[in-house]
């Protein structure tokens, strides 16, 4: 069987859950496992986040897989619903939406049930989904005239709370604060995992970590270990075949490296099919048998090729990110954030949840 295999480890998504929680003892966790718990397998790891207090995801099919899953928990709608007959599933299941335009506050008015809890956005900055200031009062209006402020939580989304520049964050919090101070009886929530760790006073009555829970650190040069955070997702595989070749010898697609001395390669069996994207440079580190070595060549769809030594042999053990090699290492050197790493991992390495 090919060795290809997506490991994921349900202690310690329940480990990160629990820092996370106790980041921010009086406020209740959303636990957001979007695209399918970045990839972390949602209808296999429900239990190991029982503690949080909701589940939040993208759209109303990924919260059916959680029911399906078999968990009763809330479950946030974070764009709301997209069509308006999504409302009376959407109710009988238990998903609360999100309200982000007059549309989907139209359609909430137009349903005949009231929601236990609606979720109401404000565009503070981020200038994406929501309510701007200029007209969340309005909107806010016409939401009171059917829900009280204690059915209702107003939200907003940081979009700079990763910098070390402070700044636009703290805005975004003073205009919040500014339009919040009007509805006191509203919960509030705030913060994602960079808002958590970086603003306390920004945590409030709900948190929503997403990449945090997986293990993997929101800042720049940072990584889950500095948090006390372990990594959830384990990308592995095995040598294929093992080499020798002269210097300057070609290796891969479009000999696009050259052996700069006479040395090892081995090849490995995972590639851009699985995951493991093709811009991830020669260069970026990988574990053989808890040795660092290097990616040479280009990414192919099935196999990477990886300079060795001696050491290594077929069947040895690869690790491309996770479990002591932290995937904030593999996404800095392709130039891309561990978010993407993580949620584009396909379909085809098997599944070993433990
Ligand atoms: C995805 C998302 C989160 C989680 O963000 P992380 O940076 O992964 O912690 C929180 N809130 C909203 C609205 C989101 O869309």
């Amino acid at each position: 069987m090919r060795p290809a295999t997506k490991s994921i480890s349900k202690k310690n998504l329940a480990h990160n859950l629990s820092v996370l929680s106790s980041l921010a003892p009086d406020s209740k966790t959303i636990a957001v496992v979007k695209a399918n718990a970045y990839g972390c397998e949602i209808t296999q790891v429900c239990d190991a986040l029982d503690k949080a207090d909701l589940f939040a995801v993208a759209e109303i099919g990924e919260a059916m897989k959680i029911r399906q899953a078999g968990s009763e928990k809330p479950i946030l709608l974070l764009e709301g619903v997209f069509e308006e007959n999504e409302l009376p599933i959407a109710y009988a299941e238990n998903f609360e939406p999100v309200i982000a335009t007059f549309t989907q506050l139209q359609w909430l008015l137009d349903f005949p049930d009231d929601f236990p809890r609606v979720w109401f956005k404000l565009d503070t900055g981020m200038g994406r989904l929501g309510f701007q200031p200029h007209n969340a009062d309005e909107a806010m209006q016409e939401l009171l005239n059917r829900y009280t402020e204690e059915n209702i939580v107003i939200m907003t989304h940081f979009s700079d709370a990763d910098s070390p520049n402070r700044q636009k964050t703290l805005k975004q919090i003073d205009a919040f604060d500014a339009f919040a101070s009007h509805y006191p009886l509203c919960e509030q929530s705030l913060s994602a995992s960079s808002g958590i760790l970086a603003y306390p006073d920004a945590h409030r009555d709900y948190i929503r970590p997403g990449i945090s829970l997986y293990g993997v650190s929101p800042f720049d040069g940072n990584y889950g270990e500095d948090h006390d955070l372990k990594p959830v997702m384990t990308l592995k595989t095995a040598v294929l075949s093992v080499k020798h070749f002269k210097k300057d010898e070609p290796i891969g697609y479009g000999q696009t490296y050259r052996m700069e001395t006479d040395g090892i390669i081995a090849v490995c069996a995972i590639g851009y099919a699985d995951g493991y994207l093709r811009f991830i440079p020669s260069g970026t580190p990988i574990l053989i048998n808890g040795n660092e070595y290097k990616v040479v060549g280009r990414v192919s769809m099935d196999m990477i090729t990886v300079l060795v030594d001696e050491n290594i042999k077929v069947g040895d053990e690869v690790i491309c990110w996770g479990e002591d090699l932290p995937i904030e290492r593999i996404a800095d050197k392709a130039d891309t954030i561990a978010y993407q790493l993580l949620t584009t991992v396909t379909e085809r390495p098997r599944k070993e949840i433990s």
